[in-house]
């Protein structure tokens, strides 16, 4: 991966008046499978109206954390809240919404029957926003189309439109770029970005850092637990490097080489400026990593051996696996 181009200055998020100050919050969020840690004592506080990226390899818990946040599944221990509301709350979905990694839609159904489906759950029954649901995602003459029957790309933008078709305040969004050409992927963005504008908050998971930059701030997630918090810029200057993929590398080696007491941040040439360090360490749990890596060897497994070899992955996009 080459190195990306330092992100343009973006604007205030704009905040929703009596909106809390936190629209997404986690604390020591906790989520075991077994002997799995697949969330492993998150905190996080994140102020309405940005785009927060969640990166992390394959098996880091991503889809489980978003899963907790949104009420889906329920925690081992700790809080999640959604606008200061505690999850799970049903009354709470209809301000939130949700794109599964896998999509969550009807096959038998037609496309605009799966989006007159979802939308009615979360109260929206306006045709005309139906319609601009339909047209954002390109799906405008395929709406009598049976899911079964559309590519995985259309399935993905199909359930982008379910997702989003009730104007959520927060808006949790699992890899949705996954198989969406390149262009409706730029588009998306730029919805992405008016959405925040108008004060939504929104969550985006990826396991690729080619669209890392397109956030105002990220998470690096790995083994259950935030590496590092903080704006592309921050996170580079605080690993050193102009290379995000090398950044999320050397957070993960420092978090692994960091002693469970020590509570500063990663050593770096600004870690003082940036936001608070990482939370959590992988050393503090080396069982933890060895229990992922036997349920999931591709992606844990991947992750910590490369954590430590930085050159290891030198080249790809893809978050080390
Ligand atoms: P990601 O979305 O980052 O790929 P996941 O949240 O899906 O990661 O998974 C995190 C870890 O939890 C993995 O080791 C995965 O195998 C495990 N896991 C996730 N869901 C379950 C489940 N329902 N039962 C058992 N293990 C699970
Ligand atoms: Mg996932």
């Amino acid at each position: 991966m080459t190195a990306a181009p330092e992100p343009a200055v973006r604007p205030e998020p704009a905040v929703r008046p009596g909106a809390p100050a936190a629209a997404i919050e986690a604390v020591a969020l906790r989520k075991d499978f077994g002997p799995i840690h697949a969330v492993d004592g998150i905190d996080m506080c994140l102020p309405p109206g940005r785009i927060y990226g969640l990166l992390g390899p394959n098996g880091s818990g991503k889809t489980t954390l978003i899963r907790l946040l949104t009420g889906l599944a329920s925690a081992t221990s700790g809080t999640a809240r959604v606008l200061g509301v505690a999850m799970p709350s049903r009354a709470n979905l209809a301000r939130i919404g949700y794109m599964t990694q896998s999509d969550g839609i009807y096959p038998e159904l037609s496309v605009w029957e799966n989006l007159s489906f979802f939308a009615a759950l979360y109260g929206q029954t306006d045709r005309a926003q139906l319609v601009a649901a339909l047209e954002f995602v390109e799906l405008e003459t395929r709406a009598g189309t049976p899911a079964q029957d559309l590519s995985g790309g259309m399935r993905r933008r199909l359930s982008m439109a379910c997702a989003l078709a009730h104007h959520p305040s927060v808006i949790f969004l699992d890899e949705p770029t996954v198989g969406v050409d390149p262009a409706l992927r730029v588009q998306f963005w730029d919805h992405f970005h008016r959405l925040a504008a108008d004060g939504a908050t929104l969550l985006v998971s990826s396991h690729v850092m080619d669209e890392a930059d397109r956030c105002d701030e990220l998470l690096f997630i790995r083994d259950g637990h935030v590496l590092a918090q903080g704006t592309p810029a921050e996170l580079r200057t605080r690993a050193g490097t102009d290379n995000l993929e090398t950044a999320f590398l050397t957070f993960a080696a420092m978090t692994a080489a960091t002693p469970p007491a020590d509570p500063a941040g990663p050593p770096g040439p600004a870690a003082s400026d940036g936001p608070p360090g990482p939370v959590g360490t992988g050393a503090a749990d080396p069982a933890g990593s060895a229990g992922a890596a036997a349920a999931d060897p591709a992606g844990s497994a991947g992750a910590a051996t490369s954590a430590v070899d930085p050159t290891a992955e030198s080249g790809s996009e893809e978050i080390a696996r």
